[in-house]
């Protein structure tokens, strides 16, 4: 049996479609928009200025359904996440951020990501599924009213999104594009362009195509200064090259509501944060308008990465600032509930298998150091998982 329409799924032409087939005027799809984005109902009986009848027929034929919320935690420095249950054993975060002048909401994509990024916890999952628009816009929705309910503040408390939570955005993009449309709607959350940020690991063509659907801030997970280097830490780059990354990001700057490319460069020790690695970024900034978010790595278990020394990074940094390429180092927030930037894991049933993969890679690694010959080496691997 299908489950009836979910309206969390439907941005606003999607709610007139649903509108007109109920035989309604296409006005209460806007009447819709604003009982649910902007006063957070989810009774449909509850929305008084709809017709007895409409009420009827809406609660007989749609749903307002978010995902559950299976942990709520709070940080010591303010920042609250939230594990939500996306179903078949899936779990994503989302993630408050306050600031003295703005409240952050970081927002999951994927169950799990497929890109597998060496620093990522999230790719250290695997991937499971796709999230839908309604599961996406959901987030918000959940976190702008109960932050209103727990601060009783009846005003927005949530001014900035960035689709930075788990997941590639670009690779469930026409979601991510409903989910955004209702973020920037003035029936739903009404957000600026500019208050709202994908952030990709570079998926070429999806950021050309972004540019003419919805341009909104763009940020781009750098963090590698060349091609060798990045293969390994963000394997996208071996389809999409860095040159390619940076015609796809000039392109993006002609629609884009700011004027700069934000790139992300988590500093890890030993690996990425070496002088000339800096000096390759400088390079990199007379290609593209840019500027560069440095961000301390957060370690996680089994990650075999260490955080750069704060010395390190403020070096790095001020190499950067002396060329005149604008940087900044960001602020490590909600470390004590794992709500760092890369430390989101959720839980995730990996479809990949990226775990085994990954066990049967390190177990070759080690019979190749114990002198095991290559041509031996598929018999010898394959047993244990055989
Ligand atoms: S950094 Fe982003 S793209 Fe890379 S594995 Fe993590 S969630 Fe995926």
């Amino acid at each position: 049996m299908n489950a009836s329409p979910n309206l969390l799924d439907m941005d606003a032409t999607a709610l007139v479609a649903f509108c007109t087939q109920l035989g309604e005027k296409p006005f209460r799809a806007r009447q819709l928009l604003r009982w649910i984005h902007v006063n957070g109902q989810s009774d449909i009986q509850a929305m008084s200025d709809l017709a007895k009848s409409f009420r009827t027929k809406l609660a007989s034929t749609a749903q307002i359904l978010a995902p559950p919320i299976l942990r709520d935690s709070t940080a010591s420095d303010g920042t609250r996440k939230w594990l939500l249950d996306v179903g078949c054993g899936n779990a994503v975060e989302t993630v408050f951020i306050p600031e003295p002048d703005r409240g952050t909401l970081c927002v999951s994509s994927q169950a799990g990501c497929a890109v597998n990024c060496s620093f990522c916890s999230t790719g250290k999952q695997g991937f499971s599924r796709n999230l839908t628009p309604g599961e996406i816009i959901a987030q918000l929705w959940m976190a702008e009213f109960l932050l209103r309910r727990d601060l009783n503040q009846s005003d927005r408390v949530i001014s900035n999104v960035v689709m930075m939570g788990m997941g590639e955005p670009l690779l469930n993009y026409e979601p991510v594009i409903t989910a955004m449309r209702l973020m920037l709607d003035d029936n739903a959350y009404g957000l600026s362009r500019r208050r709202v940020t994908l952030s990709t690991s570079g998926v070429v063509p999806m950021i050309e195509r972004l540019a003419r659907d919805l341009p909104v801030a763009l940020a781009v997970s750098l963090h590698a200064s060349n091609d060798r280097l990045r293969d390994q830490l963000v394997p996208l780059n071996k389809k999409y090259p860095i040159k390619e990354l940076l015609t796809a990001c000039n392109f993006y700057l002609k629609y884009a509501p700011r004027d700069f490319i934000t790139f992300e460069y988590c500093m890890l020790d030993g690996v990425n944060d070496f002088d000339t690695h800096a000096h390759e970024l400088i390079k990199i900034a007379e290609q593209v308008k840019c500027k560069f978010n440095l961000i301390p790595f957060n370690p996680f278990e089994g990650s075999g990465l260490k955080r750069s020394p704060r010395q390190r990074i403020e070096r790095f940094a001020k190499l950067l600032t002396d060329a005149g390429v604008f940087t900044t180092i960001r602020k490590t927030r909600g470390d004590d509930i794992d709500a760092a930037c890369g430390q989101l894991a959720g839980n995730i049933q990996d479809r990949t298998k990226l775990a085994q993969r990954t066990l049967k890679f390190t177990a070759k690694k080690q019979l190749l150091n114990q002198g095991v010959s290559p041509n031996d080496l598929y018999v010898e691997t394959i047993r244990p998982y055989s």
